[in-house]
């Protein structure tokens, strides 16, 4: 399901522009516009919810398969020397946008 107001889905559905690097029926993955590290994509899955905390059922299948995606996808672009994945989870660990997403963080030796 999509939310109305939710940019992240805005880009799904290709209203708001987005640099796209991979895409399939679950999941789509685009650069983070305002990158921490030299390569810094962004997994969504197309179902929205907010939270890593609310991922059961389906979610989790889906999760599970975003999992098995990325190594390629991240190989694909530019990490093929180690990358970092990072879930905020709420206010406190930053999250400003309520769509699960995975940030994918790579491409240099990232501090730790
Ligand atoms: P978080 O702090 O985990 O919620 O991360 C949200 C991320 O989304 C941030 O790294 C933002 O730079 C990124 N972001 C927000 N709006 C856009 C957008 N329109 N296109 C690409 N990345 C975005
Ligand atoms: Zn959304």
């Amino acid at each position: 399901m999509l939310d109305e107001n939710c940019v992240f889905c805005k880009i799904i559905r290709g209203e708001i522009p987005s640099a796209k690097v991979y895409e399939d029926d679950v999941m789509y993955v685009f650069k983070d516009i305002e990158p921490k590290a030299k390569v810094h994509l962004l997994a969504v899955p197309k179902d929205h919810y907010k939270l890593l905390s609310e991922a059961d059922g389906q979610r989790l299948k889906t999760l599970a398969y975003m999992l098995e995606k990325i190594p390629a996808v991240a190989k694909a672009n530019g990490c093929d020397n180690g990358y970092r994945l990072i879930v905020n989870q709420g206010d406190d660990a930053g999250q400003t946008v309520f769509h699960l997403h995975i940030h994918i963080l790579g491409g240099e030796a990232l501090p730790l």
